[in-house]
């Protein structure tokens, strides 16, 4: 089947192909997937997405068009694309639900060992022979307690490694996991996970009921945040209220591998331009906020998976009409 990729990265082109084995006919392009691009996959019934490419009704509407099947998201969220939109016009829907919990699950731990121990900072300091501490000090993670909201294959791995440093934890999920309580976690109430968290870390999906989860009624709630971690999707959480928060002393520390506004901005290089962003912009200024650009799942491991899985989905597709994991029939 011919397939073209959308916002290919080298790496993306590295991996797919090793999966590929020649299978399919994969057609790489840098362009993002949106209304106005969509033309670009006239003769392939497949196409391959990323996490920011739009797949709303219009973008859709063109892949229909010009003879696309098959949507092929080559990450695990899908909450760019217009399920309904694809059901009417009769276009397959397929995603990576798991590839690596690990690696997400790891970056923020990463995240949150940075920003306690100010290790992006004193990396700087030290290579400029300045090996003063003020403005360095953390808190021990021993015995703090860790809000997880989103018990799923990520959050658990989170719970794990504090569990792994002696931290209290409790979680926050509709649909609460035996796993999660094996691992010490005591499930509350949103109100009470807010109250009582020093850590609070989001690892839900975007859905119309976690969209500005935290807003700033729940930074209202929060009594004794010291950092608030986000590496599930930007709109997650309310960036303003956010942001007053931080101004306010409420949220002591903001890590953030995601952001509401992302797709105009992360997964290229927009060093020599001027971020028009004033929202992100404010960000950048605080000492207490850390960002990285969604590089959660850049491991190598979760790349192979996520090729291998994105290459079965379209296989199972020809051979059977049905993609291995369709989005909306599990
Ligand atoms: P998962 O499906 O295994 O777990 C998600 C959990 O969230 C489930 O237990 C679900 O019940 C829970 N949930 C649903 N609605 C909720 C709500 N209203 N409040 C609290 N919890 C709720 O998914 P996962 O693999 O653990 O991934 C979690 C999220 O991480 C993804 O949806 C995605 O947005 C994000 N993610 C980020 C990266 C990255 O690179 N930063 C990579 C992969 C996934």
């Amino acid at each position: 089947m011919r397939v073209t990729v959308f916002s290919a990265k080298p790496y993306d082109e590295e991996f797919l192909k090793a999966a590929n084995e020649g299978r399919h006919e994969l057609i790489f392009t840098e362009a993002g997937l949106h209304a106005q691009t969509a033309r670009l996959a006239a003769g392939s019934k497949a196409i391959c997405a990323f996490v920011n490419d739009d797949l709303g009704a219009s973008t859709l509407s063109v892949l229909k068009e010009v003879g696309v099947e098959i949507v092929a998201l080559r990450c695990a969220g899908f909450n760019r694309l217009d399920l309904s939109a694809a059901e009417r016009l009769g276009i397959t829907a397929a995603r990576v639900p798991s590839y690596s919990p690990y690696a997400i699950a790891e970056h923020t731990l990463a995240l949150v060992l940075t920003l306690n121990r100010k290790i992006h900072r004193a990396y700087n300091r030290v290579r400029e022979g300045n090996f003063a501490l003020t403005g360095l000090l953390g808190f021990d993670l021993h015995g703090k307690t860790v809000g997880v909201v989103g018990t799923g294959g990520i959050g658990r791995n989170v719970m794990r490694a504090f569990a792994g440093f002696g931290c209290e934890i409790l979680a926050y999920d509709p649909f609460p996991s035996e796993e999660a309580e094996s691992l010490g976690a005591r499930y509350v109430g949103k109100d009470e996970l807010l109250e009582k968290s020093e850590i609070i870390t989001l690892h839900c999906p975007l859905t119309p009921e976690t969209r500005h989860f935290i807003d700033e009624k729940a930074i209202a709630a929060m009594k004794h945040c010291r950092m608030l971690v986000n590496t599930s999707r930007g709109g997650v959480i309310d960036t303003h209220a956010v942001i007053e928060g931080l101004k306010s002393g409420r949220i002591g520390a903001l890590a953030l591998d995601v952001y509401e506004e992302e797709e105009d901005l992360f997964f290229r290089d927009l060093s020599s331009t001027v971020i028009r962003d004033d929202v992100f912009a404010r960000l950048l200024t605080f000492p207490n906020v850390l960002i990285t650009g969604h590089q959660g799942f850049f491991t190598q491991e979760a790349l192979f998976n996520i090729a291998h899985t994105t290459i079965e989905n379209i296989t199972a597709y020809e051979e059977d009409g049905q993609a291995l994991h369709p989005i909306g029939k599990r």
